[in-house]
């Protein structure tokens, strides 16, 4: 495998963009050495500078829902680029985006638009605060929700000092941030509801929202208890707590209205980015008119400059409406192909004698090779249960077989509604050739 230009560039990088890059998780110690630059895409398949083809399950960490350069996605940017990129008022596609959003998503009665999932989940955090009068928020140990300084706790808590199963030691995620943030937020174990009530009842008052992924996403691909969410909505029915859905990942993903309309769960508030844009910087808050309609000037205000962009917007609106389609037949079979590979990985995995399992919804899951049958917590998924190193060779070997994705186990695999069967099987041909070679042991930092 080439990789001449890539080196280059990555050494260039390192003299001018502080770590290399503008994003961390995307060189680093998980890649090396394969820092890939990529240079173009092409429905599942992408391109690095020296020219070698991978099918890409990574797919623009979930924001290629239909794949790169959709047809429908260049004609409605490119058109809009002829009318105008930002005209600082609202225009009719923001409306038209917005009627659609509204229409897919069960708890959006109303949506404002923003441009990533961080400010999305930073938004809903402060309308959730501002419509309770209360101050604190509970988000779940090892759950993401962007870059600011409120969700910034207990994203990854290593052992031995992340404190009980069911109190959580609050670990901020990088240094920066203030002291006086941490004060607002209490972390809580995800998927289990005593530990959660117990906390409820600590603190009956001062709550104001609980955010969540719907499905893990962020640390491996962990799905909800049965009854989980349906029993966290009763909690926050009780106690007068604002529900978030981060949907960022699971938005126009699990299925057309979300991870609530796959488990029938409606949250107060859900935040989107990712596949809403199809691949253009774009998100939104969307939220039940109880709460929405306090987000007015002079009452909740929600600003900038780029909000409701007319480019990002006309991608957009492209996506929603090519993925509405058929009452949302492509997304169907992105999610039906993806259980086909998530079964043959598995069937792949037992013939290889390999331990490993798969866990996920079709259009996005992943692999971990672990002695557990499953993994239900956040806490089942370290040093000490999984083999992060086997990931990366499993990583490595595939790559050069021309199989992309991420090559840090707490990420994922994902599907565009571009990948087809061939590329299943291709991948399946991959994996059984890579698995075969790998080691059979599973090795964790304690046996
Ligand atoms: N929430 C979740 C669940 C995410 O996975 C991410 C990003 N991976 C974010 C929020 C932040 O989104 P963005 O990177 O667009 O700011």
């Amino acid at each position: 495998m080439k990789l001449s230009k890539s080196n280059k560039l990555y050494k260039e990088g390192r003299k001018y963009i502080p770590g290399g890059c503008s994003s961390f998780a995307r060189i680093g110690h998980w890649f090396d050495p394969f820092n890939l630059f990529m240079e173009k895409g092409h429905g599942s398949k992408i391109w690095d500078v020296d020219e070698n083809e991978y099918i890409d399950y990574l797919i623009g960490y979930g924001a290629l829902i239909l794949g790169h350069r959709h047809p429908k996605i260049l004609t409605a940017i490119k058109k809009q680029i002829e009318n105008g990129t930002l005209f600082g008022t609202p225009c009719e596609l923001e409306v038209k985006a917005a009627k659609r959003v509204c229409k897919l998503v069960p708890c959006a009665d109303k949506v404002a638009f923003c441009n990533s999932g961080t400010e999305a989940t930073m938004q809903a955090i402060r309308i959730a605060r501002a419509y309770t009068g209360k101050d604190k928020i509970i988000k779940f140990e090892g759950h993401y929700h962007g870059h600011h300084d409120y969700v910034l706790f207990s994203v990854v808590s290593v052992p031995p000092i992340r404190g009980l199963d069911w109190a959580p030691h609050k670990l901020p995620y990088f240094p920066g941030i203030p002291e006086v943030t941490s004060q607002s937020v209490i972390i809580a174990p995800w998927n289990d509801l005593p530990s959660l009530e117990r906390i409820l009842k600590k603190n009956p008052n001062d709550v104001a929202a609980i955010i969540m992924e719907p499905i893990m996403a962020n640390n491996s691909i962990i799905l909800p208890k049965e009854g989980y969410l349906k029993g966290v909505r009763e909690l926050t029915e009780k106690y007068g707590i604002v529900l978030i859905f981060d949907e960022v990942f699971t938005g126009f993903r699990a299925a057309l209205g979300g991870a609530q309309e796959y488990f029938r769960v409606k949250p107060d508030m859900a935040c989107f980015a990712k596949a809403l844009g199809g691949g253009v910087p774009i998100a939104a808050v969307a939220g039940v008119d109880e709460i929405m309609r306090y987000v007015s000037p002079g009452k909740i205000p929600i600003a900038g400059t780029f909000n409701a962009n007319p480019l990002s917007l006309s991608a957009c609106l492209a996506t929603l409406e090519e993925l509405s389609k058929n009452d949302g037949a492509s997304l169907r079979k992105a999610n039906s192909l993806g259980k086909k590979l998530m079964k043959g990985l598995q069937q792949t995995i037992e013939s290889t004698g390999q331990e490993a399992i798969i866990e996920g919804i079709g259009a996005m899951f992943q692999i971990c090779f672990t002695k557990l049958e499953t993994i239900t917590n956040y806490r089942q998924f370290n040093l000490n249960t999984v083999d992060f190193m086997k990931f990366k060779r499993f990583h490595h070997e595939m790559l050069q077989q021309g199989i992309f994705f991420h090559p840090d186990p707490g990420e994922r695999i994902m599907l565009s509604t571009a990948h087809t069967k061939k590329d299943i099987d291709r991948t399946l041909t991959a994996a059984e050739d890579v698995l075969k070679k790998l080691p059979k042991e599973t090795v964790t930092v304690l046996p």
